[in-house]
């Protein structure tokens, strides 16, 4: 293949992107569906989230007119860029941080997103209460669990989790509605999972987001609400 027609491929902006992009959505809502079905769950009760992170606008509009309403970004500053003209357009979606928050960008993060799910700190805790006092804007807050001990993550570790959660709630006025991990890239994830699920449960926690491209039907079968999938729906990222 020459570099011109690899170019080709790879170039986000053909409407044939966005087709394959729709094609992709439809078959991971079936998988999805299927995975709740096989463990007897309802498939209602698993929301997925495109995590639409170096996605630009083009790319990601056809998925809203599909009726996808659920987004997940990464960064605050590149959301901030993406997603209010997006809102503006289109009522009724809900925007997810899913990747770290500094202290410094509480105040944005309050303003835009709809859930945050990377609560993992006191100082993030106090930041998030202060501003939603002053906005009077309470997105729905998870907090990110560092299932794996990973020295690199974020995340609350594990053993402090129960004490955490009781702390942002008790020490911050904060309600936390669910919980949320990122399984070490290598090995197996069920046992990430099932971490998280019992975590959950310990502290009458009802939201699970876990699970992505390569694994959310087993994330499913362990109790995820909320699947975050990036590649399964966009292709390989090329960004
Ligand atoms: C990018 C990302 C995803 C989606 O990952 P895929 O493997 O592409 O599905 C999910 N969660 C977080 C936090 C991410 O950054």
């Amino acid at each position: 293949m020459s570099d011109n027609s690899q170019a080709a491929l790879i170039t986000p902006t053909s409407g044939a992107a966005a087709e394959s992009d729709a094609a992709r959505l439809s078959a991971a809502r079936e998988r999805i569906a299927r995975a709740a079905a096989a463990c007897g769950r309802d498939p209602q009760s698993v929301r997925l989230v495109v995590a639409s992170k170096t996605q630009p606008s083009e790319r990601i509009e056809p998925l809203i007119q599909e009726g996808q309403l659920l987004f997940g970004e990464n960064r605050v500053q590149e959301a901030k860029l993406k997603w209010p003209a997006l809102m503006e357009r289109h009522p009724g979606l809900e925007l997810r941080l899913i990747g770290p928050l500094q202290s410094n960008k509480a105040k944005e993060a309050v303003q835009l997103f709809d859930v945050i799910e990377t609560l993992d700190r006191p100082s993030l805790a106090e930041s998030l209460a202060r501003e939603i006092q002053k906005q009077g804007r309470s997105p729905k807050l998870y907090v990110e669990v560092n299932t794996g001990s990973e020295a690199q993550k974020s995340g609350v570790p594990p053993e402090d989790a129960n004490v955490f959660i009781r702390r942002c709630a008790v020490e911050f006025g904060l309600t936390i509605s669910g919980l949320m991990c990122i399984p070490p890239a290598t090995g197996q994830a069920s046992p990430h999972f099932a971490l998280l699920a019992k975590i959950a449960a310990a502290n009458g926690l009802e939201e699970l987001s876990m699970g992505m491209s390569a694994d959310y039907p087993l994330a499913i079968q362990l109790g995820a609400t909320h699947v975050r999938l990036g590649t399964a729906v966009f292709g390989s990222r090329t960004a």
